[in-house]
């Protein structure tokens, strides 16, 4: 019988853990691992060295997506976005200039418009690539881009843990003021998907968390090959 392949939609606010969690499972059941968050990172980079620098300017733009073409670039179990060709370095999207901008492209329709297809469209890249299934991150992965995702996790951790962990990496980062924004725009907002399983990690270190969705992940595929 041919292996079943399985999607996950891991789903938080900023430093809840996704990154980290969504790695280790990808590499522990190998999966392709797609992060979201790298493709608005990527999207507004590309904006911002447009001369796009806030939501007017973008209003303003005739076309602001004009020769923007979307690619990816499979490297061990990352899915990188490419635009035009290249793919950015982390430290180009990870830093205070896309940090501040981030969120507000992430609230305009067109742009997650824009990104929408090409999201749904890493699971034919999974599958094409042999992979055994696919993890996708993000704010609206189980709601919105992959509501029949075989998991749905919604990963939680309180404010201050957030706070120390980004603290930890050493990478600057406004959690707060992103998650805000992050909940309250209209379109696609972060929020619990239906159907969801919640995991607070504040008391809980990563391996502890990796741990629990493998149980899941190992029952699923159990439940599967009965
Ligand atoms: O995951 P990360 O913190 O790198 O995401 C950067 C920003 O991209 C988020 O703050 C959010 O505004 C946006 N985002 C989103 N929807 C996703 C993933 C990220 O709006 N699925």
């Amino acid at each position: 019988m041919k292996k079943r392949f399985i999607t996950i939609a891991v789903d938080g606010g900023a430093a809840s853990g996704k990154s980290s969690t969504s790695r280790a499972l990808a590499e522990k059941f190998g999966l392709l691992h797609v992060d979201t968050g790298a493709h608005y990172r990527t999207l507004a980079l590309s904006l911002l060295r447009r001369g796009i620098d806030s939501v007017e300017k973008f209003a303003g733009a005739e076309d602001p997506f004009a020769d923007l073409a979307l690619g990816t670039c499979v490297r061990g179990n990352e899915a990188r976005m490419s635009i035009s060709g290249s793919v950015p370095d982390d430290s180009e999207i990870r830093n205070d200039a896309v940090n501040s901008v981030v969120s507000q492209f992430a609230a305009i329709p067109q742009v997650r418009k824009f990104l929408f297809d090409y999201q749904r469209g890493q699971v034919a890249v999974a599958r094409d690539n042999n992979f055994a299934g696919l993890v996708m991150e993000g704010r609206d992965i189980g709601s919105n881009i992959l509501p029949d995702a075989d998991l749905r996790i919604f990963l939680t951790a309180d404010a201050a843990a957030r706070q120390r962990r980004r603290a930890a990496e050493g990478i600057p980062d406004s959690i707060a003021a992103r998650d805000k924004l992050d909940s309250s725009r209209k379109t696609a907002p972060l929020t619990q998907a239906a159907g969801a399983i919640v995991i607070d990690s504040t008391f809980l270190d990563l391996s502890q968390v990796v741990e629990k969705i493998s149980e899941m992940i190992r029952e699923k595929l159990a439940a599967e090959g009965e």
